[in-house]
């Protein structure tokens, strides 16, 4: 484990003041940075941690003008049992639903959902023992003649086969909705990425290093959609998504956001859905899959017949 300094921030400004130093993180429920110190994952490791539990007021569900507003610390059994969100942005409370295990939910923040690491196995091998270039100016990608099963099939962002963890981030986005951070506000679509050159390698999101999220905003959906949330894991409890799907259907269209196969969540608005099957073609047409030779029995194909079946499935039941 590694050692670090404790501070606290009474508000997100002061938080984002203290990030400034470039070697601290700042905190939320701690499920995922925890787990990084204690693997001493990276190099860069935070030196503080800066404790986010005690702003005031930053836990809160509320509806205003027609606007879901989520704070940063509201936990995801929150989020999955709230009412409102419930029946009228079912994808969320589902994704968020569909998160680890009740114990890592009642722990778990929407804001860190959304900014933690990435889950690469290489990336989160204990004491770097890969010292990957998302880590290591000087590193490989051990994926690409490694294991890739786990990996994208969509090519991958700078060379990353990475996939993007969050299984909340797929239904931000495919409900188009916004990320309020001390800096700016981003679309959730503009949001996941990652840019060696910023000195962000590591994150899964654009944000700066002294950036901090506040507040979610959801958008209501058009009258009459209907949304849902599928996800293939290997386990049925705590395992992250290889495959899912955010889906929002309405009338003859669907909004599909794919998690688990991409860098980042991977969007297509305006998908005919008159025809299920078709719709869960459309989306992984361009897909391909990774096969690294020097491993046996090493392909992720898989991921995209699964990913298929769960755009079907979902469109199936919406409509
Ligand atoms: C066994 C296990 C299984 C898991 N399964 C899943 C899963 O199925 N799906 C899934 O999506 N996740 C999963 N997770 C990951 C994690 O538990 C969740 O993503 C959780 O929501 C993280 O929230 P947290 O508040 O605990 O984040 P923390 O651990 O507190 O923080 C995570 C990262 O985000 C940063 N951060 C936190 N809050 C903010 C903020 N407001 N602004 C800017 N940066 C911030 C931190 O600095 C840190 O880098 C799993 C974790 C474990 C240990
Ligand atoms: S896929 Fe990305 S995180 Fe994993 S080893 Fe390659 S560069 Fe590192």
């Amino acid at each position: 484990m590694k050692d670090f300094k404790h501070a606290v921030a009474t508000s997100f400004d002061e938080a984002a003041t203290l990030l400034a130093d470039g070697k601290s993180a700042v905190i939320a429920g701690g499920t995922d940075l925890i787990y990084g110190m204690k693997g001493m994952h990276s190099p860069n490791l935070a030196d503080t941690v800066i404790d986010l539990k005690r702003i005031p007021d930053a836990s809160y569900i509320k509806e205003e003008n027609g606007v879901l507003k989520i704070g940063a610390l509201t936990t995801l059994t929150e989020i999955a049992e709230n009412e409102t969100v419930l029946k009228k942005y079912t994808v969320l409370a589902e994704a968020a639903k569909a998160v680890a295990s009740p114990e890592l939910r009642n722990m778990g923040t929407i804001g860190g959902n959304i900014c933690q690491k990435p889950r690469c196995i290489y990336y989160r091998n204990e004491h770097d023992a890969f010292p990957c270039f998302r880590k290591h100016s000087d590193g490989k990608c051990y994926a690409i003649t490694g294991v890739c099963r786990y990996h994208s099939v969509f090519g991958g962002l700078g060379g990353c086969f990475a996939v993007c963890p969050s299984d909340t981030a797929p239904a931000l986005v495919a409900l188009g909705a916004k990320i309020v951070t001390t800096k700016k506000t981003w679309e959730a679509a503009d949001f996941f990425g990652l840019d060696q050159k910023k000195f962000n390698g590591e994150n899964i999101n654009w944000i700066d290093a002294d950036e901090v999220v506040k507040e979610i905003q959801v958008p209501a959906l058009a009258s009459g959609a209907k949304s849902t949330y599928k996800k293939y894991a290997f386990r049925k409890a705590i395992d992250f998504p290889l495959v899912s799907a955010a889906v929002i259907v309405n009338g003859s269209k669907a909004t599909v956001a794919l998690g688990g196969v991409y860098n980042t969540p991977k969007l297509f608005t305006d998908v005919d859905a008159s025809d299920a099957a078709a719709a869960g073609e459309f989306c992984f047409a361009k897909a391909k899959a990774m096969k690294s030779a020097q491993v046996d029995n090493n392909s992720n194909a898989y991921k995209i017949q699964i990913g298929k079946v769960l755009v079907k499935r979902a469109i199936t039941e919406l409509k």
